[in-house]
């Protein structure tokens, strides 16, 4: 069944329902014995949540609710704060992508209360996930960005760079957001341009991840190498080069489409030995 989305329940909510709530940048885990899971309550307003909360859909028939908690509130004993990060690595897939989804909903709700035209309070659109100025009929959407992200192979070697904000030791692909006016295949070929110096051909596309660090909707790309010398600018890209499938370095977490499409690329070169 997976999860449905809905902006409120089919029926009277029943049985417990799972809880997203967050505080800051936080969100609200039960901690038993170092294991971490998602509270499943019967009363989302148990560990306080501001508001009413606000409802997400049901994941295999259990509703899915989120909330924002006071910043600093005491929590129950067995309840702790966790960034969504930690919680990525410590949870099924299907819940964690619920919790990205809550996430920017929360922080939809939160930062878009009043009209940015009229600035009176908005309301909920019915039917639509999203708010309307009851005074001039602005809509607004929750905020999406588009980003690209490329696997650039080139003769059994994929091109993997280096961002100051990585962890220690960490290579990934290259990555960068959309601009207005672009297509997705003309920013591949800025971006790839911009970071490494080089030119690629052949983009193809790859598959695509809601990423909410923040509000990111990652659209991936394979592209073959055409022609240039690397060349890394030292700001956004301080180091950058070819890895074959023996030299690779340390790559990002396998939740993420940048691990996947270094997964596909081993995969191939590995399939042609
Ligand atoms: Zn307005």
């Amino acid at each position: 069944m997976g999860f449905v989305a809905s902006i409120r329940p089919a029926g009277r909510v029943k049985g417990p329902s799972w809880c997203f709530a967050f505080s800051g940048q936080k969100i609200v885990v039960e901690k038993r014995n170092e294991r971490i899971s998602l509270p499943l309550s019967h009363d989302p307003h148990s560990f306080g949540l501001d508001s009413p909360p606000i409802y997400l859909g049901a994941l295999n028939g259990v509703d899915c609710l989120a909330g924002e908690i006071t910043e600093g509130r005491e929590l129950p004993e067995t309840m702790t704060l966790v960034g969504l990060r930690q919680l990525f690595l410590s949870v099924e897939e299907d819940l964690y992508l619920v919790a990205g989804r809550a996430f920017q909903l929360v922080e939809f709700e939160r930062n878009h209360r009043f009209c940015g035209k009229c600035g009176a309070p908005n309301q909920d659109k019915p039917n639509e996930r999203a708010k309307i100025c009851p005074n001039c009929g602005i809509a607004v959407f929750p905020r999406m960005s588009p980003a690209i992200i490329v696997a650039i192979r080139n003769k059994g070697r994929i091109l993997l760079a280096r961002a100051p904000r990585f962890p220690e030791g960490m290579y990934s692909v290259i990555a960068g957001f959309v601009e207005p006016g672009e297509s997705l295949e003309q920013c591949v070929q800025r971006e790839v341009r911009e970071e490494v110096g080089i030119e690629v051909t052949g983009i193809r596309y790859f598959g695509s991840q809601s990423w909410p660090f923040p509000n990111s909707l990652m659209v991936a790309f394979t592209a073959e190498y055409a022609e240039g010398e690397i060349r890394v600018d030292q700001e956004e890209i301080e180091d950058a080069g070819w890895f074959t499938p023996e030299t690779l370095p340390r790559i990002p977490d396998r939740i993420s489409i940048s691990r996947k499409l270094i997964d596909a690329f081993l995969k191939e070169v590995s399939s042609k030995q």
